[in-house]
Order: C-alpha cells, then structure tokens, then sequence
C-alpha cells in the first residue's frame, strides 16, 4: 500500500474529526472512549481510540430508506450490487432519486485500494446528479422536482475559517466526502453515487441550471470544479498561455473551461490519437509529450500548467515549460509519489509548483452557472451500471472519451 493520503477520506480519519454538518438524523451522545468509525477496533473493542480522544458515538435513525447500490468488496474485487440503507431525511436534508453518477479515476483509486483508507464495502461516485424526491421540514434552497448535483463533499464543520470563506474542501477538521468517510448520522462510511437514492445536507446540494444535459453536466461535480477552482485562483484568462497535461475526464474539462475563460491552450498528452480531440474541444496546440524535440520547442513559454495526471512521472519535464514566475498545479493524485523535481529548475525561474483540491460549494455552483452560459458540458459515454468494471479497466487504457457515466435506472430495471 502507497503512503500516498486519500483527499476525500484519509484527512478526516487521521484527525478524527467531528463531521458536524448538519442536523442529526439520530441521537448524539458524548462518549469520550470509542471512535465513531465502524471498523475501528475501539468501537468493536470498546478501548479509548488511539486517533479520537474526544470522540462521539452515533445512535443511527430508526427510520431509514432501504436502497440498492454498486460496491467493491476489497481491493480485488469486482464492484457487484449491494443494499444498505439511507439515513431518513433530517430537517435540513434533501432526498434525491440518482439519474446519473459520473465515473471519476478517484473511484478507482479507492476502490481497488490504491489509496489508504478504503473502507470496504465502498460505494464509489462522486458526480452525482438527480432530481430532488424529498424534503426536509428546513430545507428552504430546493423542492421535490428540482434537478440537483452532489459532489465530493456531503458535510464540513461550517465553522472554521476555510469553511467561512466557502472552502469547505479544506475545512481544518476534515471535510466529509461523498463516500468512504466517517458518516455521523450511521456510524459507519458514508456511501457515493452508484446507488439509487442519496440523502444530503442542503448545503452541499448544489442548482443544476437549465439548458444542461443531465448526463454530461454529471462530471461537472468533480472533474468541473477540480480544473475550475484553479484555474481561477490563478486568475487565468485572456492573455495567458495555458497548458494542460493529460486528456483525460479532468484533462477535458480543463481545456474546455481554459479556452471558454480566453487563455491560449496548450495540450500535452502521451496519446498522439487524440490531437483532433484535442482541438475541437478548444485547445489551440498539441504536444505529444514523450517527443522531446517538440517539448524544448515550448520551453519558457507558458504561465500556468493545469497537470491531470493520475499516474507518477517526471515533473521537471513539464516545469521546464513554466515562463519566469510559471506556476505548474497538481491535481493528478496517483497511488505512488512523483520523483522529486528539480530544485534548480525552480529556483532560476522562481517557478511555483502547486496543487489543488476540488473546489468549495460557492466556487462549483459558479462553475455550474458559468458552464450554462457558455454551452459547456463533459464528453461522456453513457453506461449501464453492470458494465462499470469493464469502465474501469478502459480508463487505466485511457481508453474514454471521455467521462463514462452511468445511467442509474440501469440499477432500478
Ligand atoms: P483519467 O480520465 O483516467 O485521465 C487521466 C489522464 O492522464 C489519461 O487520460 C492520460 O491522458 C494521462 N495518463 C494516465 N496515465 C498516464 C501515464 N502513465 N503517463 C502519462 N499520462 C498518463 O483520470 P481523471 O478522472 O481525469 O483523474 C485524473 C487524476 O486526478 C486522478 O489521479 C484522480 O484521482 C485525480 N483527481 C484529483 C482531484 C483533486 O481534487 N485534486 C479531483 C478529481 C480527481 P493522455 O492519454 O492524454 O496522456
Ligand atoms: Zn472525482
């Protein structure tokens, strides 16, 4: 196993925070001992957890929805139906019917336990986009009707500063991802989007504008705001040369929202096929990056790099490319670290190499409001549920076209 920490679960393990999101669907009681975590050998055990000093123990709703799902069972095996149960919608919950989930390669990483801190049974997806079902007695932002998205996160502390400035994804006590992360309200994990139905706090419910097809704005929920949220901090747009490193589902969205911001676009991918790709999604070049000749040819020569991908590979290749005062941000999170970069090739340029995770609520409604505006939505290829496994093994060919999304009533027929 890699020593590479999970961004959506290993975090909010490691400080064993309490993911105080929102209303309880069950009763709170403070127990100073257990770990909330059900597979913790505290909570099994009833010994004071080595990680949770303060830790609280959940007593789950006795009304719950009964629901179906995909999920892997270990690391090696193929994700196959599985039923658990939804919490009943608490005052500030929304109920929401899947229509289609979004297949991002963090899924994969988690569920073949590339990253630490896979909880099994894990439900993946986290693209999620529905139609609202049900209400809580407090939800006042949504209806039964409303077209919505889910994202990464379902749950922070609303309380800290990162919270306070609508970055949640970086909330001091951990922010709770879709799946895979300690769940308050059971007691258990929390559980993704290849499932039926899912129950969120309202806050972290996002408006699915109107004009957006439902099954490709589904990756707007991460690949989106993974590749808009920093695309934006660095204030990218009209004037700036932009490269991105790999065309994959974020390597896409990245082009498309770079070229709709005005940037001149830059594509360096290891797969000479997709250059018309490439072109017709907005960017202006594209350099195949194991030609070297064609990569010294762009040396200097851009203000930022967007980097994509979800494999370990060599980083001064592409920080050699940084203008002076060039920042590169990392968003690939492979399993196994990058060899280290160059010190010199960033000291003489002081060029800045970065990262980046997904983006907060505030910041993905805007990418959402932004991409209805200008007609932009993910390439997708629309799947049945039973064929996620053999999605899975295409897209470590890059082998996608490039998001697969499932249609979730492939699970209810
Ligand atoms: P993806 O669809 O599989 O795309 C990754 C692309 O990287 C591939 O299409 C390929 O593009 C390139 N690539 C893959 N293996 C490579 C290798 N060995 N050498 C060089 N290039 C390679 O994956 P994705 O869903 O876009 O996710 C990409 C990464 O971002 C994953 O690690 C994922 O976990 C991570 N991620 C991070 C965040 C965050 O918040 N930071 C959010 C979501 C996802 P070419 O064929 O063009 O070379
Ligand atoms: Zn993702």
């Amino acid at each position: 196993m890699s020593a590479v920490p999970s961004p959506w679960s290993w975090s909010s393990l490691r400080t064993g925070r309490d993911s105080g999101e929102s209303d309880d669907a069950g009763t709170e009681r403070k127990r100073p001992d257990y770990c909330m975590f059900a597979r913790c050998p505290s909570a099994l055990f009833r010994f004071p957890c080595p990680q949770r000093s303060q830790a609280r123990f959940f007593i789950p709703s006795r009304q719950m929805i009964q629901t179906l799902g995909y999920a892997a069972t270990s690391a090696t095996a193929p994700l196959a139906p599985f039923s658990f149960a939804r919490r009943d919608p608490a005052a500030r919950d929304v109920q929401v019917d899947i229509l289609f989930c979004g297949v991002c390669h963090s899924d994969l990483h988690t569920a073949r336990g590339e990253w630490p801190g896979t909880v099994y049974p894990v439900v993946p997806g986290h693209e999620v986009i529905g139609r609202v079902a049900r209400t809580g007695s407090e939800v006042t932002r949504f209806k039964a009707g409303d077209l919505v998205g889910i994202g990464c996160m379902v749950g922070s502390c609303q309380q800290c500063a990162s919270c306070g400035e609508g970055l949640e994804q970086y909330c001091e006590s951990g922010m709770v991802g879709t799946y895979n992360s300690p769940d308050r309200h059971s007691g258990g994990v929390t559980y993704g989007g290849y499932s039926r139905d899912i129950v969120v706090d309202e806050r972290f419910v996002l408006r699915l504008p109107d004009g957006l097809d439902p099954a490709a704005a589904a990756p707007l929920l991460c690949a989106g705001i993974t590749t808009w949220s920093p695309l934006r901090h660095w204030r990218v747009g009209p004037g700036h040369r932009v490269g991105v490193v790999g065309l994959g589902g974020l390597g896409h969205m990245a082009i498309k929202l770079a070229h709709a911001l005005g940037a001149h676009v830059v594509l360096f991918t290891t797969s000479a096929g997709k250059r018309d790709d490439a072109l017709r999604l907005g960017a202006d070049e594209v350099v195949v990056s194991r030609d070297a000749e064609a990569m010294s040819a762009r040396a200097n020569s851009l203000d930022f790099i967007l980097n994509t991908v979800a494999a370990p590979h060599n980083l001064d290749a592409f920080l050699a490319l940084l203008k002076r005062d060039g920042t590169m941000c990392l968003v690939g999170a492979p399993a196994e670290p990058h060899p280290s970069p160059n010190v010199f090739s960033l000291i003489m340029k002081r060029r800045t190499l970065a990262a980046s995770l997904i983006g907060g609520i505030a910041e993905t409604q805007e990418m959402l409001d932004f991409c209805a505006q200008h007609g932009i939505v993910s390439e997708v290829e629309v799947i049945p549920i039973d064929r996620i496994n053999e999605a899975y093994d295409r897209m470590l060919r890059s082998d996608v076209k490039y998001r697969f999304v499932i249609d979730m009533s492939s699970l209810r027929a």
